[in-house]
């Protein structure tokens, strides 16, 4: 017999961890299937802002308020995930301040507290911004782990007591009487199939939500629109730094824990698959984000990655920045006939929590249940943060005390101060870890060396916890990690980073004698 649910929910980004928390503290048992690990689409892709809503205060009024409130909210309730950097919309000589005039008229009108800057007191704010700055407008952005974000809404749903299956992909969809009563999955790793049944299904899938309906002969228009991403190895900035002028390429810089990211790009792809990032896009985002802060020029790239925003639209639109940024809840009983089976997409990851609210709305209605939203109030609890260094330690570079602090206290990965305690607690918490899950949970390998130095510790770590399979080898656990990680360095890789990367082929290819150690990888994506 198949796995039973109330309610499957199929994606494991923000949507989908938010829906399946939502399902949980109205008191239905929600099972969360993903085909990777968490955040593992546009969540894990994203530039991490946690949107004020003044970037689309012009173009798109109603996007902007929800971000508004929404932002408001996950202060609140994402503590933990959140940091309350604020943000600058700057104009430059080049922009003038017409579209400031319009912009700043906008947010009063929609009610977001901004505050017009002149340029001393932009400077004031945060010095590493250009001396072309001829003015700026402080709002209330901030910056959002979207990895801790997604992680905390998957475990706080399962101690509410739902359940949840990465590296499940789902491959059909079990469909009586016209209404869909489970779905078919194969599990990534081990290849066995199984089935699951609800009484509904929500299909929080983002770019690959029309792929997903098209399993039972629906579609869902939607614009594939990719965004690339550069990581620097410090912040660049303390603020969120936004170009004031209508929404384009490279016009914003987010502190993200150590790091800086510059994004983004916009361009249409065929497919959410297989993404890379171009040597001309980094050349525009570096070009474009020096103009507002010129440390990017000379700053270290230690990563680039991609993602598609999954927007509710007709391809051929010719710019992907004109379509609105809000969502759709599609109950596919209305329209298509097909009962149980409800689609969320469009929006944004500041977001996830009332898109998710609205489509849990959906499906109580259908099933006949009662309990309304709380995920507004109650406070998402964090992970055990006991003995993790925080965000001012790992700026700093300190810890001294935990480095005495005795075996799990020891530092494993010195880029980012991830302690041997949290590691141990990943493997203990989860069923499957690998490297890569430690990663999103603890950032360990994020740094600049990317992983040189830590994984093979963590691995070590992994294995005397028993969590390595001995077949195919652990060797091939690590060569999946770096080979994930080389991805994301390869496009950026120059000066400091390529001396990095020799230095990271040394040990592995080197001492660990790892690029003879198997060829294609069992369960490589
Ligand atoms: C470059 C870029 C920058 C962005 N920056 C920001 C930002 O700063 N702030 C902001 O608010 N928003 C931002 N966004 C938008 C935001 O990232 C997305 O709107 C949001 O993360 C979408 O979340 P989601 O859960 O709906 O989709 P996703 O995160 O894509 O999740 C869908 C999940 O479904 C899973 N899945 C797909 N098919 C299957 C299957 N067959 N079986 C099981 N699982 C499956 C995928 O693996 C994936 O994990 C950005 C987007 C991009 C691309």
């Amino acid at each position: 017999m198949g796995i039973q649910a109330d309610v499957i929910v199929i994606g494991g980004g923000s949507t989908g961890t938010g829906v399946a928390r939502d399902l949980a503290l109205r008191g239905l048992k929600p099972l969360l299937l993903e085909k990777g690990d968490f955040a593992n689409g546009a969540t894990g892709a994203c530039q991490g802002l946690l949107h004020s809503g003044c970037r689309y205060v012009v173009s798109d009024p109603q996007s902007a308020w929800e971000c508004y409130s929404e932002n408001r909210i996950l202060r609140r309730i994402a503590s933990s995930c959140v940091e309350e950097t604020e943000g600058l919309f700057v104009s430059l000589g080049e922009d003038g301040l017409a579209y400031q005039e319009e912009f700043v008229a906008r947010c009063n009108t929609i009610g977001i507290p901004v505050e017009v800057l002149s340029p001393e007191s932009t400077l004031a704010l945060e010095p590493a911004l250009s001396h072309e700055v001829i003015s700026a407008v402080r709002v209330p952005d901030a910056s959002i782990n979207p990895f801790t974000l997604a992680v905390e809404n998957a475990n706080s749903a399962e101690t509410r007591g739902g359940k949840r299956m990465t590296h499940c992909r789902i491959t059909g969809f079990i469909v009586e009487a016209g209404r869909v009563k489970g779905v078919q999955a194969v599990n990534v790793r081990t290849g066995e199939p199984f089935e699951a049944c609800a009484e509904f299904v929500v299909n929080a899938t983002g770019a690959w939500a029309g792929q997903m309906v098209g399993l039972v002969g629906l579609s869902i228009p939607m614009v594939y629109s990719k965004g690339s991403i550069l990581v620097t190895s410090r912040r660049v900035t303390e603020m969120v730094v936004n170009r004031c002028r209508r929404p384009s390429d490279g016009d914003i810089v987010v502190p993200h824990e150590t790091t800086g990211l510059i994004g983004t790009t916009s361009v249409q792809v065929a497919d959410p698959e297989g993404l890379t990032v171009e040597p001309q896009e980094i050349r525009l985002l570096v070009t474009e984000t020096a103009k507002m802060v010129p440390s990017v020029a000379s700053a270290r790239l230690i990563r680039a990655f991609a993602g598609v925003r999954p927007l509710f639209g007709e391809a051929g639109t010719d710019n992907d920045r004109e379509i609105s940024r809000g969502f759709l809840v599609i109950d596919h009983e209305e329209g298509d006939g097909i009962g149980g089976l409800v689609s969320v997409v469009g929006g944004k990851l500041a977001t996830y929590r009332l898109m998710a609210e609205k489509t849990v709305d959906v499906v109580c209605k259908r099933l006949g249940w009662s309990a309304t939203c709380t995920t507004h109030l109650e406070p998402l609890t964090g992970p055990q943060r006991r003995g993790f260094v925080s965000l001012a330690d790992r700026l700093a570079k300190t810890a001294p005390e935990r480095r005495r602090d005795g075996q799990d206290g020891t530092i494993v990965c010195e880029c980012e101060l991830v302690t041997q305690r949290e590691i141990e607690e990943v493997a203990s918490a989860e069923d499957a870890p690998d490297l890569d899950s430690i990663r999103i949970r603890t950032r360990m390998g994020t740094g600049p060396c990317q992983g040189a130095f830590c994984a093979y510790r963590a691995l070590g770590i992994l294995e005397r916890r028993g969590k390595v399979d001995d077949d195919p080898c652990p060797n091939v656990m690590l060569k999946m990690f770096l080979e994930h990680r080389w991805q994301g360095i390869r496009p950026i890789l120059e000066g400091d980073q390529l001396r990095e990367e020799e230095l990271v082929h040394a040990i592995y290819g080197g001492i660990f004698n790892l690029h003879k150690s198997g060829e294609r990888l069992k369960g490589a994506p």
